[in-house]
């Protein structure tokens, strides 16, 4: 399974009224839609805000009307860092506020090194008596919290994603609700705190945004998830650059494995996951690659790097993934975006994605190449996220919708 994060889109001027999918020169996926077949899924449960933990628990065949709760858990597991019962877990952006807004969530997406030094001065600075801050990779970060900390204020606690506020105030995005005075006055203390620090004066200095707040979101308890072996009788592994995709691995029992060069972000090395991923399909049933770079360029508008993206992952992942069938005769390959992240927007949406699946047993039906208007012709027709996975595992050398 191929996720391109956020890679679905809607049409864009710049591009000549295309979609990044429909512009980017991507061979391999085309092949893969017109010898295999397609559909569209709906990663997105209604209720719940388009995230990427909720968007990928649905890839992987789990509902998250049934099993989500926070992303903050997930990112925890993926630190290794483990949760008490009376323990709430927050994602911890670092990033910039100027003149009252939050000007970037991802503090000039910082390096993991400087993010590292401030957060564990935060930790000595803030830390202790049930707070306890965690590094991660680049801006995010953990904050966990004891919940006798959360218990003033009235209704249920709400937070926002910094990347969903991008340019606004920050003020009115504060968290509120049961414990949101506490985790306000955390954010100010931070921002107090983070303006005097001397990676932020050299950040300045060579015109790089400083990491002059803490974004506290993504609130969760510790969650309890069967195991991917457990429910689909078979053993898995995931690639990943982002925090958030190795804690869900880890809590439902798939392998993570590390590929040196995997960033994150658009110079991630394409190449490298890509054989990562076929190595990994010699030890495991299933393997779940993922690239964050789509996602990035969506979220910052950039349609350029979101065509180069899907371009390197057609490339560099999917074509060399249909090559090793000649290996794996049974391989099935599946492309497909967790969620779509259109350039106008600069955010998620919760629209249906496309999907193609390529490979042992999948008759091809009339997609005739990788996009989100071809994806409508597909002999999946609209399906919900958590389904596709099942379906797929359970699908003998037929065709869809044979019996
Ligand atoms: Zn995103």
């Amino acid at each position: 399974m191929i996720v391109g994060d956020g890679m679905a889109d809607y049409p864009l001027e710049s591009l000549g009224g295309k979609t990044p999918l429909e512009a980017a020169r991507v061979p391999h996926m085309d092949r893969l839609a017109r010898e295999g077949a397609g559909g569209r899924l709906k990663t997105v449960p209604g209720g719940f805000a388009p995230a990427s933990d909720v968007a990928n628990l649905s890839l992987l065949g789990y509902d998250p009307a049934k099993c989500y709760s926070g992303r903050g858990p997930l990112e925890a597991a993926s630190l290794g860092v483990d949760l008490e019962p009376d323990e709430v877990a927050f994602r911890c952006n670092l990033v910039t506020v100027s003149e009252g807004k939050l000007s970037d969530y991802s503090a000039g997406h910082i390096s993991t090194r400087e993010a590292g030094l401030l957060i564990n001065q935060l930790e000595e600075r803030l830390g202790g008596q049930g707070i306890r801050f965690h590094p991660g990779m680049s801006y995010r970060h953990l904050l966990v919290v004891k919940e006798q900390l959360l218990e003033e204020g009235r209704g249920k606690l709400k937070t926002m994603p910094p990347h969903d506020i991008t340019g606004e105030p920050f003020e009115p995005h504060l968290p509120r609700g049961k414990g949101g005075a506490f985790l306000t006055d955390l954010i100010r203390k931070s921002q107090i705190f983070l303006s005097g620090q001397e990676i932020n004066s050299i950040r300045l200095d060579l015109g790089e945004n400083p990491a002059n707040s803490v974004w506290l979101w993504g609130e969760g308890k510790r969650p309890s998830l069967d195991g991917f072996r457990e429910r689909f009788g078979l053993s898995g592994a995931l690639i990943s650059a982002v925090d958030l995709l190795k804690g869900l691995a880890r809590v439902i029992g798939l392998e993570v494995i590390e590929v040196p060069g995997a960033t994150g972000f658009f110079d991630t090395d394409y190449r490298a996951k890509g054989e990562h991923a076929l190595k990994a399909l010699s030890g495991h049933d299933f393997v779940y690659v993922h690239v964050e770079a789509p996602d990035e360029a969506g979220h910052t508008g950039n349609p350029v790097e979101k065509v180069k993206a899907i371009e390197a992952i057609d490339d560099k992942i999917v074509g060399p993934a249909l090559d090793a069938r000649i290996r794996f005769p049974n391989l099935r390959v599946i492309v497909l975006p967790d969620h779509a992240t259109p350039i106008s927007l600069k955010t998620h949406v919760d629209d249906p994605v496309p999907f193609a699946v390529w490979g042992a047993g999948i008759a091809p039906d009339a997609m005739e190449s990788y996009t989100e208007k071809e994806a409508e012709k597909g002999s999946f027709g609209t399906k919900k996220g958590h389904e596709l996975l099942p379906l797929l595992f359970s699908l003998e050398n037929k065709p869809p919708g044979e019996k």
